[in-house]
């Protein structure tokens, strides 16, 4: 059984087409070229970066992200477009309102240069595995989610279905567009790949969580856990979310041993957020997943 999942693995591996570098080797070919796109890069995930700091804030308050425009939540001030401008506007006043002069949190900046750096860093990383162009789509998807997920429930502790339910979405619409990113050119086995995927780790992580409840008489995985783990299946692929649960549970479980011992109170009464870990995983396979996986089938492979 095992033998035939590695073949398995390694023929969707090997099944990546790499004919679709054109964007990738026309920048390698002219500087100008290279700087122009990498630069649009960061300002779409820079942009992107800013209505992820609209999601949240306004989510976990049950606010709508699209109705209200963006407003200073200190004196009501509507932002005007020019004091919205990703990066620049708050370099420039200084992280302040420009009415009230009340601060804003430099979370601000921090998710809209990070979620920049991230899509620059991943549509470098794609170039330079020769992978198709399409991977970037549900690559930026998955750090989108995971930038998202870190802040809310670290800061909340919830993880809502407004960030999880449309990523699965993108990454079902993202399967069925580009089928090449499942190893396939077939539409529908790309869109069948991603359900199973989907529906596979929704099933045996919901049984997880009520065993969990049944065994420990707490919620030992929430549910916005396991849906972030459904979404992560769906745009990583079975591998990935093996990898994402399995090492961001680890680091979840170190950290709050560790913040027990530090805070000299017992591990049961000690709560930690997985999300964070859970979503540092994610981007952590986005960017070394292929060699991770070559690591363990070699070593299967060996063994
Ligand atoms: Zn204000």
């Amino acid at each position: 059984m095992c033998t035939v999942l590695t073949q398995l693995l390694l023929t969707a591996l090997h099944r990546v087409p790499s004919d679709a570098l054109w964007y990738w080797r026309i920048g390698m070919d002219y500087p100008i070229v290279a700087a122009y796109f990498l630069f649009s890069v960061f300002a779409l995930g820079a942009c992107l970066g800013s209505f992820l700091n609209v999601c949240i804030w306004r989510l976990p308050l049950g606010e709508s992200v699209i109705d209200a425009p963006s407003h200073c939540t200190t004196c009501g001030y509507d932002i005007r477009w020019y004091d919205n401008l990703p990066i620049i506007s708050y370099i420039v006043l200084r992280g302040r309102c420009r009415n009230c002069r009340t601060h804003y949190s430099c979370r601000y900046l921090v998710v809209e240069a990070l979620t920049g750096m991230l899509f620059v860093a991943y549509y470098i990383k794609t170039g330079l595995m020769e992978l198709p162009l399409a991977m970037t789509a549900s690559g930026f998807v998955m750090i989108l989610l995971a930038i998202t997920t870190a802040w809310i429930d670290v800061k909340h502790r919830i993880i809502p279905d407004a960030t999880t339910f449309p990523a699965m979405l993108l990454a079902l619409i993202a399967a069925a567009a580009f089928p090449e990113v499942w190893g396939t050119s077939n539409h529908l086995l790309a869109l069948g790949g991603c359900l199973i995927s989907g529906v596979f780790w929704g099933v045996v992580l919901y049984l997880l969580a009520y065993l969990g409840r049944m065994i420990f008489r707490c919620d030992a995985l929430g549910l916005g856990d396991v849906k972030f783990m459904i979404a992560c299946a769906m745009l990583l692929g079975a591998p990935g979310a093996f990898f994402v649960l399995f090492s961001g549970s680890l680091l979840g479980t170190v950290f709050g041993i560790a913040a027990a011992l530090i805070r000299r109170k017992p591990l049961k009464h000690t709560t930690i957020a997985f999300g964070p870990f859970l979503a540092a995983a994610a981007v952590v396979w986005l960017f070394a997943g292929e060699v991770l996986l070559q690591i363990y089938l070699s070593g299967k492979l060996a063994y």
